[in-house]
């Protein structure tokens, strides 16, 4: 029996067992899929020497999340960093871009540039106080209170109706709501206008890199040193109760609640439970990833230089399109997420082909097949994109909650992304990762800090169980 079991592979659960492990426990790690990993997987999905991402394909966070510097991840995996961090096409052959330069970007971005430039350079100055401000529970103090004001009154305004106000011009408001809307909520609001500027911070700041052989890369790196502490992990293994692992002195789940509800449910008290099972999830993800002929023929040159690009169009066609699905529809022009990983990284194809990574936000649990949907709004922005598609594959929502237990409906944040989704996290508590079964934690991104390939709620989850229940400090990270 070892001190420690950990239940599920995604980057939460591999951060909370790779902690465990680096404080002298006995570690194992119990995965239901036939790969290791979660959100971070990375594959021949449809012809071979053809490298696809399922999940995450692009790390804000590998270089930012305190957790991955405190690792060194980037000493262990290759990370790309794109000069362009990314981009959002408009008709007419023009774009916003946002290079890592703040003032080339800002040079490039019009008569707005400079109100882009005030918006912005503050954040990116106390880059450090916005992370501990973004990566830990919202209800504490910051450790950089002038980093949270300022982030908190920016945030109040790009998350309310006055936020065109500083702006004349259409570029830099398609250029933010473009990273807004990666948070799946309504436009404007207060949760994707945080985490929309958090991230195009990190744009500036540090860069939206690209692992080197994929996502899967930061999962190896995690397995490796798991391993190399004495963890072990088991692939091919559903952990269905409480009960299967034994009584290890502490679990760690890296569950959504309707996972916790199955594996412990029964032995939950009443309260607790019901909780978990008001908890709200978000809409979902429908996934296309294309094998391409030649590189998008993007209509703005520029655009082939971006690690991620976000089509849609104007500020007010993304709000549209995201608002749509809000309400429970299809969009017929949907907001598409899309990242070119294989320019940065030749291996992901052979020689004269490219892999493309795209998804579009779908309501909870949708079947919808929007490949073509997707595949038109890239066509209008790269005239031609269609020549040179060699290959599809979509992947629904309902697929992807099939794909894994913890998206709910296809929602890969697993929950809400709204105020009060961030707070009530599974639960409103000031030790959320606790639950109320003695040595056992929740360690998913159903927890605080959220979603993002960050580590972060499995490293807190872990924290919490080395002090509670073996009395130890965090080993050896410098956190
Ligand atoms: C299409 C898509 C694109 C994304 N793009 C990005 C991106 O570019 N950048 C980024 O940072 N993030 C991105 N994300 C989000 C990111 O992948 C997730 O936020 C992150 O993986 C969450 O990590 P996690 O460890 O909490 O859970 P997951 O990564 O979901 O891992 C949970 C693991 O637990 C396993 N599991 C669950 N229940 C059990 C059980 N009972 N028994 C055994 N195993 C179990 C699951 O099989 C899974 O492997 C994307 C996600 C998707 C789907």
């Amino acid at each position: 029996m070892p001190d420690v079991a950990v239940v599920g592979s995604g980057p939460n659960g591999l951060a909370a067992a790779a902690v465990m492990a680096r404080a002298g426990l006995s570690v194992e790690v119990y995965e239901a899929a036939a790969i290791m990993g979660g959100g971070t997987r990375t594959v021949e999905l449809m012809q071979p020497g053809h490298i696809h991402d399922i999940c995450s394909a692009v790390h804000p966070m590998a270089l930012a999340s305190p957790f991955f510097r405190a690792f060194e991840l980037e000493r262990r995996v290759e990370l790309v960093v794109p000069e362009l961090s990314f981009g959002s096409p408009l008709d007419g052959g023009r774009a916003a871009l946002a290079y890592r330069s703040l003032d080339r970007s800002a040079a490039a971005l019009g008569r707005d540039g400079d109100a882009y430039r005030k918006l912005m350079l503050p954040l990116v100055r106390r880059i450090d106080g916005v992370m501990d401000l973004t990566q830990n529970q919202l209800l504490r103090f910051p450790a950089d209170p002038v980093a949270a004001v300022l982030f908190g009154l920016r945030t109040l305004e790009q998350g309310s109706p006055l936020w065109n106000v500083r702006f004349r011009e259409d570029l830099v408001p398609s250029l933010i709501t473009g990273v807004a809307a990666h948070a799946v909520s309504h436009l404007p609001s207060l949760a994707a206008a945080g985490a929309g500027l958090m991230l195009s911070a990190l744009g500036h700041a540090r860069g939206w890199p690209i692992p080197v052989g994929g996502s899967a890369s930061i999962a190896a790196a995690l397995a490796e040193d798991i391993k190399e502490h004495g963890g072990v992990i088991h692939t091919g293994t559903p952990v269905e109760s409480l009960g299967e692992l034994g009584r290890p002195r502490a679990t760690l789940l890296d569950v959504a609640p309707r996972g916790l509800l199955g594996i412990a449910g029964t032995e939950l008290p009443d309260g607790y439970r019901r909780s978990l099972e008001a908890f709200r999830y978000g809409n979902g993800s429908c996934k296309v990833d294309f094998i391409l002929s030649a590189p998008v023929p993007w209509a703005n040159r520029e655009l082939a230089q971006a690690g991620t690009v976000h089509v849609c169009g104007t500020r007010a066609e993304v709000a549209k399109a995201e608002n749509e699905v809000r309400a429970g529809r299809h969009p017929e022009r949907p907001y598409v997420l899309v990242a070119q990983p294989s320019p940065f990284d030749g291996g992901r194809a052979p020689a004269g082909r490219q892999i493309l990574w795209a998804y579009c936000h779908v309501p909870a649990g949708s079947t919808v097949d929007m490949g073509e949907a997707v595949t038109a709004q890239l066509e209008r922005f790269a005239p031609g994109f269609r020549d040179v598609v060699v290959q599809a594959r979509v992947t629904t929502a309902a697929e992807l909650a099939e794909y894994n237990r913890n998206y709910v409906g296809g929602d890969f944040s697993a929950g809400i992304m709204d105020v009060p989704g961030l707070l009530r996290r599974p639960v409103v508590s000031p030790v959320p990762w606790r639950t109320p079964l003695r040595g056992v934690y929740i360690c998913s991104s159903s927890t605080p800090p959220g979603p993002g390939v960050t580590g972060m709620p499995g490293y807190h989850a872990a924290k919490h169980a080395l002090k509670d229940i073996f009395g130890l400090p965090v080993p050896g990270l410098g956190l």
